[in-house]
C-alpha cells in the first residue's frame, strides 16, 4: 500500500516547526526517524496532510549535561547513543539499552524521542527513562515550555499526555552517583525484535531513589514502589512468587505468560544489578 498524499517541510527552527504544527494540528505529524511513522503511513493507518521533519533543527539534536542531568536532544538516534556521544547518567545502561533496540539500520534513523511520542508499550525508552527518573520537555502550543515527568508522561497503548500541538525537544535525565545500580532485562523472542517483557532497576542510595519498572505491559510502564521498597530493605532479589504476586495484583490484565516473564525479566535486572555491588 501507499501512503496518502503528504507535503513534507523541514523548518529552519523550533518557532517555525512548532508554527506549521500550530496552523492544522490534526492534519500534520511530526516526523522524526519515521522509524514508526513510516510503517503507519504505509498502511494509512495515519493519512497527515502535512508532515513537519524535525531531525535538522539543531536544538534537537544536540547533547547537553550539566552538574545534575544530562539532557539528549529529541532527535538524538539510538545508534548516537549506543556509540556512546550521550554522557552517561548512570554508567553504561544508556548504551546498553539503546544497543539493544532492534537492529543497527533502525538506530541509525529512530530517535529517542520519536520512541517516546510513539508511546508503543513494548518500547525500550518508556521503560529505561521511567526507571531513571528522566523529566521531559514539550515545546507546548502557545509556544512556551512546559515540563513533563515520565512517570506521567505515558497514558496507555500509543497514548501521551502531550497535545497534538506539541512538540517534545529534550530529555532530561538526572545523573545518578557512583554508587548507583541498574539492570534492564529484555525478553524477546528473536534479536532484534520488539520485548515481549522488559524490566529495568535503578538504585541509588545517595539520593536514595529505588526503582523497578515493568515494560510491555500492554499500557504504560508499571511501576512497582513494593518491589522497590522491599529491595532497598533487604538489598535481596525478591522471590519470583512475590513478583507474581505484585504483577497479578498490580489491576493490569496480563497472562500467566506474561506474568512469567515480566518476573524472570526482573529477577535477571534485579541480580545484575545487585552482584555488580
Ligand atoms: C523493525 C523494527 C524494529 C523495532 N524494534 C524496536 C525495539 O526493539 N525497541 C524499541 O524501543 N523500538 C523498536 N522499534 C521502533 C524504533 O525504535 C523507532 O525508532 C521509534 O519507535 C520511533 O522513533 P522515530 O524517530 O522513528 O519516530 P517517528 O516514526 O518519526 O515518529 C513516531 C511518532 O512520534 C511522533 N514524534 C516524533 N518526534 C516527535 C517530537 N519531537 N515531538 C512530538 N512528536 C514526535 C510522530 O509524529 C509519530 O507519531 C523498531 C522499529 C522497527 C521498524
Amino acid at each position: 500500500m501507499k501512503p496518502s498524499p503528504f507535503e513534507i517541510s523541514c523548518p529552519g527552527s523550533l518557532d517555525a516547526a512548532h508554527k506549521a504544527l500550530h496552523e492544522n494540528p490534526r492534519g500534520t505529524r511530526i516526523i522524526s526517524g519515521g522509524q514508526s511513522l513510516g510503517p503507519m503511513l504505509n498502511l494509512r493507518l495515519a493519512r497527515p496532510s502535512r508532515l513537519v521533519d524535525v531531525t535538522g533543527l539543531s536544538g534537537l539534536a544536540e547533547i547537553r549535561q550539566t552538574d545534575s542531568h544530562v539532557e539528549i536532544g529529541a532527535a538524538v538516534t539510538h545508534a548516537r547513543i549506543e556509540d556512546g556521544e550521550v554522557p552517561d547518567p548512570i554508567p553504561g545502561m544508556l548504551r546498553h539499552v539503546a544497543a539493544g533496540i532492534a537492529y543497527r539500520a533502525v538506530r541509525n534513523r529512530g530517535t529517542i524521542g520519536g520512541s517516546l511520542c510513539h508511546a508503543d508499550p513494548a518500547a525500550d525508552w518508556v521503560t529505561a527513562m521511567t526507571a531513571l527518573g528522566a523529566t521531559l520537555l514539550v515545546r507546548d502550543g502557545s509556544g512556551g515550555a512546559r515540563e513533563i515527568p515520565m512517570s506521567g508522561f505515558m497514558l496507555g497503548a500509543y497514548r501521551t499526555s502531550m497535545a497534538e500541538d506539541e512538540i517534545l525537544t529534550t530529555v532530561r535525565v538526572p545523573r545518578h552517583s557512583d554508587r548507583a545500580r541498574w539492570g534492564y532485562y529484555k525478553i524477546c523472542r528473536k534479536v532484534g525484535e520488539f520485548a515481549d517483557a522488559i524490566a529495568g532497576f535503578v538504585a541509588d542510595p545517595e539520593s536514595r531513589v529505588c526503582r523497578v519498572v515493568f515494560g510491555s505491559t500492554g499500557g504504560a510502564p508499571l511501576v512497582s514502589t513494593e518491589l522497590a521498597q522491599q529491595i532497598a530493605t533487604t538489598g535481596a532479589v525478591p522471590p519470583l512468587d512475590t513478583v507474581k504476586t505484585v504483577l497479578r495484583d498490580s489491576g493490569l490484565t496480563l497472562s500467566d505468560v506474561k506474568i512469567h516473564q515480566l518476573a524472570i525479566a526482573h529477577s535477571r535486572a534485579v541480580t545484575e544489578a545487585l552482584s555488580d555491588a
